[in-house]
C-alpha cells in the first residue's frame, strides 16, 4: 500500500461563521473532503490551554501524548525532552524497521542533509526525517521534480533568491502523487495555513486556502486514480478561527480516502492514535513496542 500524508498546520473544524474562511467558499475541495471523508479528532490532549505545533506534532507522529509528557502545550520547534521522545520511536522509524521506505517531500534549501544537522531550530517533522537515511529531499530533488516545495508554488524560494522555476499547484501535486508512488510511505508538511492564522489577514488567509485546494484538488484526483491511500490531518485548529489570536481548541479533520481509509478512521479519535493507526494499517501484525507513557 502507499499513503500520502498531507500534514496541514493550524487546520482546525468549526461551522461557518463571519470569521472563518474555510466556509467562505474558497476551498470547496477541502470543504468536500471535510463533510465526505473525515472524522474530527481532539488536539488539545487532556491539557488546558491552546494547542501547540511543538508537543502536537510530537503526539502525532510518536503517538506519545506530549502535552502531557510536558505538562503543557509547547510551541514552534521541540526542544531537548520532545526531541528525545521523537529519536527514540516515530512513524519513520517504526515503518523503516520493517522494511517499508519513508519520504518526507519537502525539499529543503540546502544542497546536502549534513547541512540539517547542525541546525539549532529543527521543526518536529524535521527531526523525525533526521532519524533515517534517504528520507529527506533536497534542492537538487525539487530541480528533478522530485519533490515539492512547502510552499506548493516555489515562489516563497524565488523570492528569497534561489533560481528555481516555479510550478503551478496542479503540477506540484503530479510531482507529490509520483513521489507518493516510489516510496511506501510519503509525507508532505504545508504550513502558510498557520501562518494565515497568526496574520489574522482573512483576504490573506482566503489566498493561502484557495492556492491549497487548487493543490488538493489535484492530489487527491491523482491518489484516487492511483490507488495512493490519501490522509490529511492538522495539529491544531487556527485558519478556521481567523478572529482570534492564536490557535483554537477547535477539533481537527483526520480525512482518508483510498485503501484501508474507512479502518483507519476506527478508534481515531485524537492526535495520539494517528500514528499507531497508521502503523496498524501498514505493517502486518503490528504491536506497540516503545511508549514513554
Ligand atoms: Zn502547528
Amino acid at each position: 500500500m502507499k499513503v500520502l500524508f498531507l500534514f496541514i498546520d493550524g487546520l482546525g473544524l468549526r461551522s461557518a461563521a463571519k470569521d472563518n474562511p474555510v466556509h467562505s467558499g474558497i476551498c470547496p475541495v477541502l470543504c468536500r473532503l471535510i463533510d465526505k471523508y473525515s472524522v474530527p479528532i481532539d488536539a488539545c490532549l487532556d491539557t488546558p490551554g491552546l494547542p501547540q505545533s511543538a508537543t502536537g506534532q510530537t503526539t502525532m507522529f510518536t503517538g506519545v501524548n506530549a502535552a502531557q509528557y510536558m505538562g503543557r502545550h509547547c510551541e514552534g520547534f521541540p526542544g531537548p525532552s520532545l526531541r528525545k521522545i521523537i529519536t527514540e520511536n516515530n512513524l519513520f522509524m517504526e515503518l523503516s524497521r520493517k522494511g517499508l521506505r519513508c519520504r518526507f517531500a519537502d525539499a529543503y534549501a540546502v544542497d546536502n542533509v549534513d547541512d540539517l544537522h547542525t541546525r539549532r531550530f529543527k521543526s518536529v517533522t524535521t527531526v523525525m526525517a533526521l532519524t533515517q537515511p534517504d528520507t529527506i529531499a533536497v534542492q537538487d530533488d525539487l530541480l528533478a521534480n522530485q519533490a515539492v516545495s512547502h510552499d506548493i508554488t516555489r515562489k516563497i524560494l524565488n523570492e528569497k533568491g534561489h533560481d528555481i522555476p516555479m510550478v503551478r499547484p496542479s503540477q506540484a501535486a503530479e510531482h507529490l502523487v509520483e513521489v507518493a508512488r516510489s516510496y511506501d510511505f510519503t509525507l508532505f508538511e504545508f504550513f502558510q495555513t498557520d501562518l494565515a492564522g497568526h496574520s489574522r489577514d482573512y483576504q490573506h488567509a482566503c489566498l493561502v486556502l484557495s492556492l491549497l485546494d487548487e493543490f488538493l484538488d489535484a492530489v487527491y484526483e491523482l491518489c484516487r486514480t492511483t490507488g495512493v491511500l490519501l490522509i490529511l490531518t492538522s495539529d491544531h485548529g487556527n485558519i478556521e478561527e481567523i478572529g482570534v489570536r492564536g490557535h483554537t481548541r477547535n477539533p481537527v479533520p483526520f480525512i482518508t480516502c483510498g485503501p484501508d481509509a474507512e479502518k483507519l478512521q476506527t478508534h481515531m479519535t485524537s492526535l495520539a492514535d494517528i500514528m499507531p493507526g497508521i502503523a496498524r494499517i501498514m505493517v502486518p501484525g503490528y504491536t506497540r513496542i516503545s511508549s514513554n507513557q
